[in-house]
């Protein structure tokens, strides 16, 4: 590792330097790297690496299947979340495992230091503190490019990817006080902003746009009256994130639910005018599925209370997370409104709550391997492409440092489909629709949710990622031995059957039609559990794991339902195989209006499905743009 100093000379080469440490930029540092790139991370603090900027949690509804395939694809931030959750909760567990949302509180402290620990010690991998300021793009591939640091020192690469989150000319707001910052830090102290490199990116020719997100205050956990509130239980046994995680072994906390209540709201409501947000002093658009108490308050009045999550920030820390509250009110009604909460009526606030804005770049000026479509070698990721969220940032870092890492080495991209996994719907999303809010990933954005789901990411895409050379000997011999396991157990439930008589003698009610059902036809009947079968054959279904067992057992349950949806994908992924080439000038697609060829020639789609899901791109005029490519004899196949 080295430390930022006073140079003006060209200190290293590397194939790609990820710029920020925060987790769009250690998934793309740790994913480059595996690819076999040299890779570089330059981030302003080794410190601050990992660093959760909001709330100290991974997961939920969609953002917990993201962080599954993250870990699938071989990245970091499921195995640091198990070295570091202390409160485990599978959301919807009462409904189908398509909408499972696995979520883990996380100690702040420890998956910080966890994720230190891993990404200082990863192989192919260095890492550097520093700020940068400037790039200078190269345009030839003979070329490298250039990183410059706020210290002039200056290094060389073929591929950069650029995560720096809520950093670009970041400025927070706490009522009118106005704090140019890229955050608050752990130690309470403002983190500087990255103006120059905002500069650096419109020299590029990127137009910034401006978002906003906010966070609630933080309480001392000794000023809160714990005995009036109702216990939140996690689960009895957490379930690991990471498919190579046996065992989550950090001891497990107690969270509480409180509300807010009439005498809250009017509180707010009476100061909305000096709230940063209500008083226009913000432009940028706020995360509307992650609303401040001020928008809740305002938007949904008829509402009585709005519920308050009472996280512990970690084992042995001090704070509270109040989660649901976030605020750009100013300090004095913080304090008022926040102790107008039972169990908080003597409560101190230790940092309070504010709300920053800062640059982002339209994610549609990419494509979908994160790379930007007027920089080549310039990859972005995270927050800065318009998203919101830990997870979202960690699976866009994943894909564009893999991307970068592949790329300097001459080899094939690494992209995923909506048809794939939830990070193709979100790169797909970003790169066909753009933002003007902050994007954050939801199971209704993924129409093939039916099968991708939290439970056999890896069954979805490790195969896939070990084929393209970037996952780990630990993770491999892992996913041979589940493989080698479920197909054991799918070809002994093949061999065994009963015939419905058979099957009343065991106590099991099915059909008198005289067909022999075998043992998966048997498990997809909702009321006939594997033990029940185990009953049955005893030695032939003993001895598998349970993640085999109800992996095999959630399998059956859906085996029905995916025949529709099979078909439906692969009418999808007929779309998605027509390659519409770089160079086409769709001004001379004929019987296209000229709003629809300016849009194309803009937003580039790389792909038939792509071009029919950019809004306003008619089914007509996809086959406009099909026939034109078959007179030219330019359609070619994705592999
Ligand atoms: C106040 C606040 C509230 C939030 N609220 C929510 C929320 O309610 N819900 C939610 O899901 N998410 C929320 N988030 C967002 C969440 O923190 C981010 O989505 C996530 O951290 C984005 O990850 P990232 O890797 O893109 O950026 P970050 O985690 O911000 O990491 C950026 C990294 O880049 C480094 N960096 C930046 N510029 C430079 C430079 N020029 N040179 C070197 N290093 C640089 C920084 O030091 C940092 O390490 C909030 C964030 C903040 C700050």
């Amino acid at each position: 590792m080295y430390e930022g100093g006073l140079m003006t000379e060209c200190l290293k080469k590397y194939d790609v330097i990820v710029i920020g440490g925060g987790h769009a930029g250690c998934e793309a540092a740790a994913g480059s790297a595996r690819t076999g790139a040299k890779t570089l991370l330059i981030t302003h603090k080794k410190d601050g690496i990992g660093q959760m900027s909001c709330n100290p949690a991974i997961g939920g509804v969609a953002k917990g299947t993201l962080v599954k395939e993250i870990d699938a694809l071989d990245g970091v931030m499921g195995v640091v979340t198990d070295h570091a959750g202390i409160h485990y909760k599978t959301l919807n567990s009462s409904k189908g495992p398509a909408v499972w949302g696995p979520r883990a509180q996380a100690d702040r402290k420890l998956y910080r230091q966890e994720m230190q620990k891993l990404i200082l010690d990863y192989p192919n991998l260095e890492v550097f503190e520093g700020a940068v300021d400037d790039l200078v793009l190269s345009s030839q591939s003979s070329v490298l490019s250039e990183v410059i640091t706020e210290c002039g020192t200056r290094f060389e690469c073929k591929n950069i990817v650029l995560t720096s989150g809520t950093f670009l000319r970041g400025m927070i707001h706490i009522g009118k006080e106005k704090i140019p910052a890229g955050r608050f830090g752990e130690d309470n102290k403002t983190e500087k902003p990255a103006n120059k490199l905002s500069e650096s990116l419109m020299r590029i020719g990127f137009q910034l746009g401006r978002l906003k997100t906010g966070t609630p205050p933080r309480i001392l956990k000794s000023s809160i009256k714990w005995d009036e509130l109702d216990e939140q239980p996690g689960d009895a046994v957490p379930t690991p994130f990471s498919y190579i995680v046996d065992e989550v072994k950090v001891p497990q906390i107690r969270c509480f639910i409180t509300y807010t209540n009439a005498e809250t709201h009017q509180i707010i409501r009476d100061n909305l005018y000096l709230s940063a947000m209500y008083s226009g002093e913000i432009t940028g658009l706020g995360p509307r599925y992650c609303p401040s108490i001020e928008d809740k308050v305002n938007r949904f009045a008829d509402k009585e209370r709005h519920q308050i999550f009472l996280e512990p920030e970690g084992l042995d820390s001090e704070l509270i997370y109040p989660n649901g509250i976030s605020t750009s009110l100013p300090r004095e009604v913080q304090d008022k409104y926040v102790r107008s909460i039972k169990g908080l009526e003597d409560c101190v606030i230790t940092q309070y709550g504010y709300a920053i804005e800062y640059d982002y770049i339209d994610p549609r000026e990419l494509k979908n391997t994160l790379e930007t479509k007027k920089a080549p070698g310039l990859f972005l990721a995270g927050q800065i492409n318009g998203t919101t969220g830990y997870e979202e940032a960690g699976a866009q870092g994943l894909i564009a440092g893999v991307n970068a890492g592949l790329k300097a080495q001459g080899r094939e991209p690494f992209t995923l489909d909506r048809s794939e996994a939830y990070i193709g719907v979100l790169i797909d999303d970003l790169i066909t629709l753009g933002t003007n809010e902050p994007y954050r990933m939801f199971t209704s954005r993924a129409e093939y949710r039916l099968s991708m789901r939290a439970d056999n990411a890896d069954l979805r895409l490790t195969q896939k990622a070990i084929e393209a050379g970037f996952v780990g000997e630990v993770r491999q011999r892992r996913f041979a031995e589940k493989i080698g396991s479920l197909n054991k157990l799918n070809e002994v439930l093949q061999e065994v059957s009963l015939t419905p008589f058979q099957a009343e003698k065991h106590d099991i009610k099915i059909n008198q039609d005289g067909i022999h059902r075998n043992g998966k036809q048997l498990l997809a009947i909702r009321e006939i559990s594997f033990e029940k079968l185990k009953s049955i054959w005893p030695e032939k279904l003993s001895g598998f794991a349970p993640k085999i067992i109800e992996q095999v057992e959630i399998q059956a349950l859906y085996a029905g339902y995916l025949d529709n949806q099979d078909a439906e994908i692969k009418q999808f992924r007929k779309d998605e195989s027509i390659k519409i080439p770089e160079d086409i000038d769709f001004f001379e697609v004929d019987s296209i209006s000229t709003e629809i060829r300016e849009k194309l020639n803009r937003l580039r789609p790389s792909t038939i499905g792509a071009a029919g899901r950019i809004p306003g791109v008619t089914p007509a005029a996809t086959t406009a743009i099909l026939v034109f490519l078959k007179k030219r004899g330019r359609t070619k196949k994705v592999a």
